[in-house]
């Protein structure tokens, strides 16, 4: 992963014609903090768990990153995903640099007070390199709002004074965001929109060879097109959600144990709280406000990627579309709302297949947007209503996508390429 990330980034600057020198500047972090964390077990004994805060680059601003706990996380994706914050909060110009922050540890094996002890300790330990003009921490796989309040208030008393800046992704009663729980969702949701309208106009030259398909395929409304979304936890499912309410089918979805078809497009929040029911989506074929299994068919999560639908949404892990199944996919515009859903060589076939990829640093940057908002809010003292959250984030969201896309169209190259090319164009103007 940090090698791919690296070397997307060494490419890039390439041919961009940076030198040597800036390209290693862009590569290497400019500070890994590794440490040991000792806590009392609930049982009395002292248990130590290795974890990183890495900072990558901060010359548009302070760091930005979660924090995961997770028991395969090494120093390595710490730093990878470090890197492709730099690169995701330049391009969607926000006024922050990149960062990220691990620890190895399943969290399904700690009790409530290890769990609060663990992350007070790391928030402990990484108080002295954190802050709100510093490097401001948010929650991503395995943490949460609960985890980022204890963080805060062990910031905060270790401070001596209040800083709700510092982290974001809170809990509403301590300065977190309305809408950042929907945010990456909606995000996607608004790039997705900005890029059919597009396609909508005079499809450029790079996309000629999907020149039929885009054609057939963009109408208004949107309608009849047909999307599939794999994964329903939090971005998948108000991706889904908030798509439906925009009119779109959405014909199947899935999670860990399984998806539904639904041939008419099925109702994203009925199937939520059947999923609640039955602990997975599997067996969910809610169409309106019924569920009925004359409604669907049973479907992996294989044959979900597969399916002949207009878009096609992999929302829940990494690699997901590789060199077994590439030549299998049939839609026509592939959001990466998960990060890294496509392989190297999987995109590469993809894109010489004329299929248009959102990459995920624009794709999922809805996210880290409300990050942003909450940041700004937190810094001001001065809350937003959830509508003016969601109107910012779509200028933002929207202001992101017209630029990579120009750069695209311009110069004739893959969206993610255009993307990298301007985060690195941002990065590198603001290196004094
Ligand atoms: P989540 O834990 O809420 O949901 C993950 C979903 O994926 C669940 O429905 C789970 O059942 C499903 N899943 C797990 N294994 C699967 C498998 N083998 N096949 C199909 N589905 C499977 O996580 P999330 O916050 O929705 O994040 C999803 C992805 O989006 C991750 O790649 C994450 O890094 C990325 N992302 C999330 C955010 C955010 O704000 N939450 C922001 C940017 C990127």
């Amino acid at each position: 992963m940090l090698e791919s990330a690296q070397a997307l980034i060494t490419k890039t600057a390439e041919k961009m014609k940076l030198d040597e020198e800036m390209i290693k500047r862009l590569i290497e972090p400019e500070f890994a903090h590794e440490f040991a964390l000792t806590i009392t077990m609930d049982n009395g004994k002292k248990k130590v768990f290795k974890g990183w805060r890495i900072q990558h680059n901060s010359a548009l601003g302070p760091y930005k990153g979660g924090i995961r706990f997770h028991p395969e996380t090494v120093r390595e994706e710490v730093q990878a995903l470090a890197t492709l914050m730099s690169i995701k909060c330049a391009v969607a110009g926000l006024p922050y640099g990149g960062s990220k922050g691990g620890i190895i540890v399943d969290p399904k094996k700690l009790s409530v007070g290890e769990l609060e002890r663990l992350s007070r300790a790391f928030a402990a330990r990484i108080a002295h390199v954190i802050g709100e003009n510093i490097d401001v921490p948010a929650p991503d796989v395995n943490t949460n709002p609960q985890i980022m309040a204890w963080m805060l208030d062990e910031y905060q008393k270790i401070k001596g004074y209040k800083s709700p800046a510092t982290f974001t992704g809170k809990p509403i009663a301590i300065g977190g965001s309305l809408g950042r729980t929907e945010a990456t969702g909606r995000g996607g949701l608004f790039v997705l929109e900005a890029l059919l309208i597009k396609l909508k106009g005079s499809i450029p030259k790079f996309f000629d060879g999907k020149q039929k398909t885009a054609k057939n395929l963009i109408s208004s409304p949107f309608s009849n097109l047909t999307i599939a979304v794999q994964g329903f936890g939090n971005v998948g499912y108000y991706f889904a959600k908030l798509s439906h309410e925009s009119g779109f089918k959405i014909v199947a979805v899935s999670d860990s144990k399984g998806g539904v078809y639904v041939k008419d497009g099925l109702s994203p929040e009925i199937t939520l709280n059947c999923k609640k029911e039955k602990g997975t989506v599997a067996g969910c074929y809610c169409r309106g406000s019924v569920c009925d299994l004359k409604y669907g068919r049973p479907i992996s999560n294989e044959e979900l990627l597969e399916l002949p639908v207009d878009i096609l949404v992999p929302a829940a892990l990494e690699n997901v579309i590789n060199d077994q199944n590439m030549k299998k996919i049939k839609a026509k515009i592939i959001l990466e709302l998960a990060n890294g859903p496509i392989t190297e060589e999987a995109y590469k076939y993809l894109s010489k297949k004329d299929v248009v990829i959102v990459p995920d640093v624009l794709a999922n940057s809805g996210g880290v947007t409300v990050s942003y908002l909450e940041w700004v809010q937190g810094k001001a003292g001065y809350y937003w209503s959830e509508k003016e959250v969601n109107d910012k984030l779509k200028i933002i969201i929207e202001r992101a996508f017209e630029t990579i896309w120009k750069k695209s169209v311009e110069k004739k190259i893959p969206l993610k390429q255009a993307a990298f090319e301007v985060a690195i164009e941002r990065i590198t103007s603001a290196m004094v």
